[in-house]
């Protein structure tokens, strides 16, 4: 029987497969692409050059045992990265890596263009003078490596920020973009990787904002007539930090500014890192071209912690605020709060506080009861019907006059304000909150957001409604 590439890679998947952790191999070996042999040396395809670094560092023991097996002790490996669709409509980029010859699995570094020396000088936009100015990090020291403790939930996301952090724009993770669900670190992270970044490169310019003021910094330079000074502001960044990406949805203004800001940046060698409460697949409204970058380095997400970690965290958070608790309360607590750490720590901080105030020991019980209000309260997700209540009550109309088809001025906006808080503040597509609200369409929703948010920063007595309604629906 003559081997071909597939066969030969079956079989050493095969054996990998008994080696190594069931989700490992997922991740790293199922994307995998056997694409030729000869002789001595199977060439196989992987897709991103991240993945490549990835397996070399990890798995190139076990990649070399296998391959052993199956070619003997002059195997070779071949990687060839291929990577999705990347720059406009050019052609997939192919790229071949020959193998060494001393080592049987091991090949040659991959050698990518990184563009970062001295980039400023060839940036046209640089006006004369502004990098004398200094600029505020923005970030919160407290926010570390060193306290965001490592669990399996995210030591992909956590492994590739120390990466960053030790190479800003040197690496293939760039963008490097930190996903997850509310509370799980996203902010911390992207706060240590700039922490981090700003000891060890003291000279770069680092700069964490979050989406949100981003793009109010945004409308205001259009309000100021000064866009090109914003845009060049950010292109002077080294190490950019975009929390909340997800807020750019439906902001095609502000989403075309920062794509412009982006590829400057990533073209010159700086490093990128943003956060997003999705994955880039999952998020709407976000033009293509944006999410295509958003894929070009890595999508790390951050999951929930299991139950170890959540006793580690919840333990140094202890240790760091010199208070002892029994440990059968922080397993109480740990057991009992699992989907978000902003959770965890908060009952944890109302424990001590209720028993220093109150003089009372930390008992099961005080735990219990803390614990109980904790996920009750939480888990009260706000319903598209809360909203409408919250809406008209404040503008002290009811619910069917708020649906109604009328163009009535001060209706139009209620309705407008209660599709743009559903969309805040629900999961609910543009679809669904359009038929729950007067049975619109989804365009009719997006246009509404839009209105919102143009009002909220043009009109005051607008504003103000936005902030209070938001105030009676975070209570
Ligand atoms: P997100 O931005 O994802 O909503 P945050 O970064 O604000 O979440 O995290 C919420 C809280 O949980 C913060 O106080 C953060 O320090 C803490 N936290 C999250 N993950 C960890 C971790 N792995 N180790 C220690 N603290 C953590
Ligand atoms: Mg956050």
């Amino acid at each position: 029987m003559s081997l071909t590439a597939e066969s030969v890679w079956n079989n050493c998947l095969e054996f990998i497969k008994d080696n190594i952790q069931p989700q490992a191999y997922k991740t790293w070996f199922e994307p995998i692409i056997a694409v030729k042999l000869t002789e001595n040396a199977l060439s196989i395809q992987v897709p991103s050059k991240f993945f490549y670094e990835w397996l070399e560092e990890h798995y190139v023991k076990i990649l070399k045992v296998a391959l052993t097996k199956e070619l003997g002790k002059n195997a070779k490996l071949v990687y060839i990265i291929k990577m999705e669709n990347t720059y406009g409509n050019k052609q997939p980029f192919t790229e071949k890596i020959p193998s060494s010859n001393r080592t049987a699995v091991k090949s040659q570094d991959v050698d990518i263009p990184l563009n970062n020396k001295s980039p400023e000088l060839r940036n046209p936009f640089v006006i004369p003078g502004i990098r004398n100015v200094k600029i505020e990090s923005q970030l919160n020291p407290n926010y570390s490596f060193d306290n965001f403790l490592e669990g399996d939930s995210n030591r992909l996301a956590r492994s590739a920020g120390l990466a960053v952090a030790n190479k800003p724009g040197g690496t293939s993770f760039n963008p490097l973009l930190i996903f997850g669900g509310v509370g799980l670190g996203k902010t911390h992270l992207a706060h240590a990787i700039g922490v981090d970044i700003k000891d060890k490169y003291p000279e770069k310019t680092v700069l964490y904002i979050s989406a949100e003021k981003f793009t109010q910094q945004y409308i205001d330079a259009i309000k100021k007539n000064n866009r090109n000074d914003f845009i060049h502001f950010y292109q002077i960044i080294d190490v950019l930090i975009i929390d909340d990406v997800q807020f750019l949805s439906g902001k095609s203004g502000t989403q075309d500014v920062f794509f412009h800001i982006f590829n400057h940046l990533h073209q010159n060698g700086k490093q990128v890192v943003l956060t997003s409460d999705k994955a880039p697949v999952d998020m709407q409204d976000i033009e293509q071209r944006l999410l295509s970058r958003f894929k070009w380095g890595l999508s790390a997400e951050l999951q929930t912690p299991d139950f170890e970690t959540r006793v580690s965290i919840l333990k140094n958070k202890l240790y760091r605020d010199g208070v002892e608790m029994p440990e059968e309360i922080i397993d109480y607590v740990a057991k009992n709060i699992k989907t978000n750490v902003r959770e965890l720590e908060g009952a944890i901080i109302s424990l001590i506080a209720q028993s220093s105030f109150n003089k009372k020991e930390i008992t099961l019980d005080l735990a219990r009861i803390i614990v109980e209000k904790f996920v009750k309260n939480t888990k009260r997700e706000v319903s598209i019907d809360y909203i409408q209540k919250v809406v008209s009550d404040y503008f002290q109309m009811d619910i069917d006059t708020l649906q109604s088809k009328t163009r009535k001025r001060h209706i139009v906006q209620a309705r407008q304000l209660a599709m743009f808080f559903a969309k805040k503040f629900t999961k609910a597509s543009l679809a669904s909150i359009g038929s729950q609200i007067g049975k619109r369409d989804h365009a009719t929703v997006l246009h509404a957001c839009k209105t919102v948010d143009n009002l909220s920063s043009t009109d005051k007595q607008f504003r103000k409604y936005v902030e209070d309604i938001t105030k009676k629906l975070s209570v």
